[in-house]
């Protein structure tokens, strides 16, 4: 007698825990008809944001960002740009040459109490980055055109100006909502006598990421972040966006960026959410806000599974019941764990035992390491499952044969399966005759801010360091 999947030899006391963890987890799992019907709910709501009459009422706002065609390649000149919102704020010097891109780049620190403090100290801190770059540099005699991605929702008013609508992730600065960020910045720099730089463009990382890919990849025509957030942008015709207030210059087109991390703020997702999801939403600083943004990305992904697996450890099902004090503490549970330990090997379990380790679980066994890793994959498999989904209603609306998805953030790019995962169920969700490629694009924040800040600045423009 063969029993393939019971493993004959199991206990029944294991295979009973085994069971419970499963019916814990249930909630995670959605079926095909689940993911179409969660497809139809966003594809209404996005027409809702694209709609005149219906925009001011619709959750998910298809902004457009004024940015209309994409790079061809004869960009030139040396920019800087400015990488705000992703897991590190960045200054970059990004020289275009001959389809060719150097870059430069330092990484600088925004300490909490300046991500939660207020506006004016937030833009004098960039400000205060920006000077130090350029000093760096050598360049700050130079007043160089400036890119700036700034990775929040954004009611674009031009190409270089727009108000913040609601902070998201872990910045929550008095004073900005509702004010053009662009404007701030300009003050910030002129508050201080060092430094001469005018913001030419602004744009989301997304649109970024859209547009360094399209610089190669001339099927490219959307962009997908999966990293401390999750948002996608996609190029639309002009007919389509009814509150376009634009020229009507060909090409009759705009890259819409579509704000999807605010999916399910008016509670159409509460059908699947589970427990883990609502405290999740409850302890974050933007309460009530991007649903679908907390179910997918890094800044909570780790935070679902921590809530899980304390729920189990004090069910008893795991580690004989002993919680430790790490494991009770919001946050401490990172998302980088996920991958570290989706990404072991099955026998030996290395970095799942390190991490436990590192959670302050003094005592656990292979058959523990087994259920937490089989927790981490409910959890980001639901997560890429819901990425995938939005993927698909784009796809579907673009409608061509051929469609390139550029993707960036640390999420998609360091755990091991999320790619697979999503190209399996795209596969399974988009329509027939639609063919599609998720490719990496690497550093579209800085590369991205350049090109459009080049073509703001005018194609063939040259300004030597
Ligand atoms: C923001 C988006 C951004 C995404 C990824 C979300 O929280 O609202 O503007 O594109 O994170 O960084
Ligand atoms: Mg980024």
């Amino acid at each position: 007698f063969e029993h393939p999947k019971l493993e004959p030899e199991m206990p029944l006391t294991r295979l009973k825990i085994r069971n419970k963890i499963r019916g814990y987890c249930e909630d995670f799992e959605i079926d095909n008809d689940g993911y179409k019907r969660i497809m139809n709910l966003l594809e209404h709501e996005m027409d809702k944001g694209l709609g005149k009459e219906t925009n001011a009422a619709a959750t998910i706002k298809m902004f457009p960002t004024y940015v209309r065609s994409l790079p061809d390649g004869s960009e030139e000149g040396n920019f800087l740009a400015l990488d705000l919102g992703g897991t590190n704020f960045r200054v970059l010097l990004i020289t275009l040459h001959g389809g060719e891109v150097k870059m430069e780049s330092k990484i600088y620190l925004i300490p909490q109490y300046i991500m939660q403090g207020s506006g004016n100290q937030l833009f004098d801190h960039l400000a205060d980055c920006c000077a130090k770059f350029m000093k760096a540099h050598a360049i700050s005699h130079l007043s160089l055109p400036l890119g700036f991605t700034f990775s929040f929702p954004c009611k674009q008013h031009g190409i270089a100006s727009a108000s913040l609508q609601t902070w998201t992730k872990g910045f929550k600065c008095a004073g900005v909502e509702g004010e053009d960020v662009v404007r701030m910045f300009h003050e910030a720099v002129k508050r201080r006598k060092d430094i001469d730089i005018t913001c030419v463009a602004i744009l989301n990382d997304t649109v970024g990421t859209l547009m360094s890919c399209a610089h190669d990849d001339h099927n490219c025509e959307i962009g997908l972040i999966l990293g401390t957030g999750t948002n996608a942008c996609y190029m639309e015709k002009l007919d389509n966006v009814e509150l376009w207030d634009g020229d009507d210059k060909e090409p009759k087109q705009v890259i819409i960026n579509t704000e999807w991390g605010a999916f399910g703020d008016n509670k159409c997702l509460d059908w699947f959410r589970t427990p883990y999801d609502k405290e999740v939403d409850e302890f974050s600083l933007n309460g009530g806000k991007q649903v679908y943004e907390k179910m997918i990305s890094g800044m909570y992904m780790g935070e679902i599974a921590r809530l899980v697996i304390l729920k189990l450890t004090q069910e008893g099902l795991m580690f004989g019941g002993e919680v430790s004090e790490e494991l009770e503490t919001r946050q401490r549970f990172y998302t980088k764990y996920i991958s570290e330990i989706e990404s072991d090997d099955e026998d030996e379990f290395r970095n799942t035992k390190q991490v436990l380790e590192e959670m302050g679980i003094e005592t656990f066994t292979i058959e523990d390491c087994r259920n937490v890793r089989y927790v981490c994959e409910q959890v980001s498999t639901r997560a890429a499952y819901l990425a995938s989904a939005g993927i698909a209603v784009l796809l579907n609306k673009i409608s061509k044969p051929e469609i390139t998805v550029a993707v960036d953030g640390s999420l998609y790019k360091f755990h091991p399966k999320f790619h697979d995962r999503m190209v399996d169920k795209i596969s399974t969700l988009v329509n027939p005759g639609i063919k599609f490629k998720l490719m990496v694009s690497h550093d579209g924040s800085g590369r991205g801010a350049a090109m459009v800040a080049a073509a703001v600045a005018g194609i063939h423009f040259k300004n030597d360091v």
